[in-house]
C-alpha cells in the first residue's frame, strides 16, 4: 500500500509527474506508517540512525518526524504541519498524522472510485470538521487546578513516553507549586511560569524558583545570601573605557583617568549599597574590574544575566531594572526572595521563593543529549496538555470522544455531493481508537465496534480489551489537542486531495517569486 521509497522523490522525465494523487497519498501513508505504531501507551519505539551511525530510540511522533530524511514534498508538508501542531498545542502530533492519512485514504476512494470532484470532498471535509469540533466542545468538562482530572490529563498525555509516570509526577508537582500564580489575564500561561531546563549532570527535580545556568561574577563572592535584596542592573558599569587608558600615553593623564575611574566606580558601588541591595543580577554589557573588586570587598553577591532573563527575573522577584545612576534613588527598585545561592558543583545559581512566586523550574536530567531532549519534550507536552485542559476543558481520551460523535456527524445534512465528504471525517474520527487498540495487540476494528455500542465516554481498556468508562479510568485529553489535531489533519488532507499534478518548477524561492511579480 505504502511506498517505502517515499524519501526519494523525483519528478518524471518531462518534468511532470502524472498521478499526483497516488504519489502524494503514498507519501502521506508512508509517513503515517512510520509514526502510527507509536500512538497510545502501548505504542512501539523507533530506532533512529543517522549517517554517522548515531543511534537514538524514540516514541515521540514529532521527534521521529523531524528526524526523517523525507524529501518527498508532501512528506515534508506533513512534517511542517506536525511541527506547527507541536508549537500550537504541544501534543497530539501523531493523532493528527494518523487522521490525515485516514482522510486521504477515504478521500482518494471517493475521487477515484466514485468520481466525486475533489472540491466537493474538500468542502465536505471542511463542514464535517467544523461540526465535529463543536460536537467535541459540547462534550467538554471544565476542570480546575486542584481537580484530580488535571493529574489524569498529564498522566494520559505522558502515558506513552519513556519514563512517563515519573515525568508526570514532576509536571504535576510543578503545576501545584506555581498554582494560580500562573494566571495571566484570566488564563493559565505555563510558558511564562514553568521553566524547563536540561542538565545532564543533575537529577530531575522541581525547584520553587529560577535556576540560572551560571556562576557568580567572582569566585570570592559569598556563595549564599538569605533574604537577599535583589537588584537587576542594566546600567553601564564601566565608567572609563580601556581604549582611552591605552591611547593616552602621558603619565599624568593616565593617573587622572585612573583616579576618575576609581571614584566613578566607587560612586556606582556606593549608590548600589545605599539602596540596601546585596544581590546583583547584572545584564550590563561590561563591568569594570574596579567595580567588580569593590563588589567583592563589600561582600555582595553578583551574577551576570542575559537581557532575555531580565523579564522573568524581574517578574519573579519584583526588582525593577536599573538603567542609569539616577534610577537608584527611585522607590521600590529592589526585589526579594528567600535565598539566592550557587551550587558550585553543578555550576548553577538558584533564586528561590521570589516575592511574586509565579515561576518554578523543572530540571530534567538525561544520560545523553538525545535522552534529555526527549524527556524534556515529554515534560513540555505534559505542561502544554495541562494548560490546554485548564483553559479549555477536557474530553474522554483513548479516541472515545471522537468515536462517540460519529453518529452525530453522520446526521449533518450538507448540500449535494459534499455530503460524501463527511465519510472522510467519520473515518478519521474512528481511526484514533482503532490505532491505539491495534498498537495494544487487539483487532482494532472489532474493539472499536464494541466501544461504539457502549455508552458515551466508553472506550476499550488497553490491558483487558473490555469496554470501560474512560472518565472513570482517568484517561482524558484536552479538548484543544483534539480539535487542533483534527484541523491539522484536515489541512493536510485538503491540500493533498486538491493537487492533481506535481510539476517540477523553476526557482520558487520567495525572492524569485517576488521578482517575477514586478
Ligand atoms: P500524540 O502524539 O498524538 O499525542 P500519543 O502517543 O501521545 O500521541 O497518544 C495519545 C493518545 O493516547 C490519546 O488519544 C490518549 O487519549 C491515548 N491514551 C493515553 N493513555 C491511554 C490509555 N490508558 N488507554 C487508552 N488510550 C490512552
Ligand atoms: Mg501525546
Amino acid at each position: 500500500m505504502s511506498n517505502p521509497n517515499f524519501g526519494v522523490w523525483r519528478p518524471m522525465a518531462e518534468n511532470v509527474e502524472f498521478n499526483a494523487l497516488d504519489s502524494n497519498s503514498n507519501a502521506v501513508m508512508a509517513v503515517a506508517d512510520t509514526v502510527r505504531t507509536t500512538l497510545g501507551p502501548k505504542g512501539l519505539d523507533k530506532l533512529l540512525i543517522d549517517q554517522a551511525m548515531n543511534r537514538h530510540i524514540s516514541n515521540d511522533g514529532v521527534t521521529i518526524l523531524l528526524s526523517l530524511r523525507a524529501i518527498h514534498p508532501v512528506a515534508r508538508m506533513i512534517v511542517e504541519i506536525a511541527e506547527r501542531q507541536e508549537q500550537l498545542v504541544g501534543d497530539g502530533t501523531t493523532t493528527a498524522v494518523v487522521m490525515s492519512a485516514e482522510m486521504i485514504k477515504e478521500g482518494k476512494k471517493l475521487v477515484r472510485e466514485l468520481g466525486v470532484h475533489p472540491t466537493k470532498v474538500v468542502e465536505g471535509i471542511e463542514s464535517g470538521v467544523k461540526h465535529a469540533c463543536s460536537l467535541l466542545e459540547a462534550e467538554t468538562k471544565i476542570i480546575k487546578l486542584n481537580d484530580n482530572m488535571l493529574e489524569q490529563v498529564v498522566r494520559t498525555s505522558l502515558s506513552s513516553k519513556l519514563d512517563g509516570k515519573h515525568l508526570s509526577s514532576l509536571v504535576i508537582s510543578a503545576l501545584h507549586t506555581v498554582g494560580n500564580n500562573a494566571m495571566f489575564n484570566g488564563s493559565y500561561n505555563f510558558d511564562k511560569s514553568i521553566l524547563v531546563i536540561r542538565k545532564t549532570n543533575m537529577d530531575d527535580k522541581v525547584v520553587n524558583g529560577i535556576v540560572l545556568e551560571r556562576t557568580r561574577l567572582d569566585p570570592e563572592m559569598p556563595l549564599e545570601i538569605k533574604e537577599p535584596k535583589i537588584m537587576i542592573m542594566k546600567m553601564n558599569m564601566k565608567p572609563v573605557k580601556d581604549a582611552w587608558l591605552k591611547e593616552n600615553s602621558k603619565y599624568q593623564d593616565i593617573l587622572t583617568m585612573e583616579n576618575d575611574r576609581l571614584s566613578k566606580a566607587k560612586q556606582i558601588v556606593d549608590s548600589i549599597i545605599a539602596t540596601g541591595a546585596n544581590a546583583l543580577l547584572i545584564a550590563s554589557p561590561e563591568v569594570d574590574q574596579v567595580v567588580e573588586d569593590l563588589l567583592v570587598a563589600k561582600r555582595l553577591f553578583a551574577v551576570r544575566i542575559s537581557t532575555e532573563e531580565i523579564e522573568y527575573l524581574s517578574r519573579y522577584t519584583g526588582a525593577k531594572p536599573v538603567r542609569m545612576l539616577e534610577d537608584l534613588s527611585n522607590q521600590d527598585i529592589l526585589g526579594s526572595s528567600s535565598r539566592i545561592y550557587e551550587n558550585e558543583q553543578n555550576q548553577v545559581i538558584y533564586v528561590e521563593n521570589g516575592s511574586h512566586q509565579n515561576i518554578v523550574t523543572v530540571i530534567i536530567s538525561g544520560s545523553t543529549k538525545e535522552t534529555s531532549q526527549e524527556r524534556w519534550r515529554a515534560v513540555i507536552d505534559g505542561i502544554n496538555a495541562a494548560e490546554a485542559a485548564l483553559n479549555n476543558g477536557v474530553v474522554a481520551g483513548g479516541g472515545s470522544a471522537e468515536l462517540h460523535i460519529i453518529e452525530k456527524v453522520k446526521k449533518l445534512r450538507l448540500k449535494g455531493l459534499e455530503q460524501v465528504g463527511l465519510d472522510v471525517v467519520m473515518a478519521a474520527l474512528e481511526s484514533i481508537m482503532r490505532q491505539i487498540l491495534t498498537n495494544a495487540g487487539f483487532n482494532g476494528l472489532e474493539k472499536v465496534m464494541a466501544a461504539r455500542s457502549s455508552p458515551e465516554g466508553f472506550g476499550i481498556d488497553i490491558n483487558t480489551g473490555e469496554p470501560v468508562d474512560m472518565w472513570k479510568m482517568g484517561v482524558i485529553d484536552p479538548l484543544l489537542v483534539k480539535t487542533m489535531a483534527l484541523k491539522a489533519a484536515a489541512e493536510i488532507a485538503k491540500s493533498v486531495l486538491r493537487i492533481d499534478r506535481n510539476l517540477a518548477a523553476e526557482d520558487l524561492s520567495p525572492q524569485a517569486l517576488s521578482e517575477s511579480k514586478r
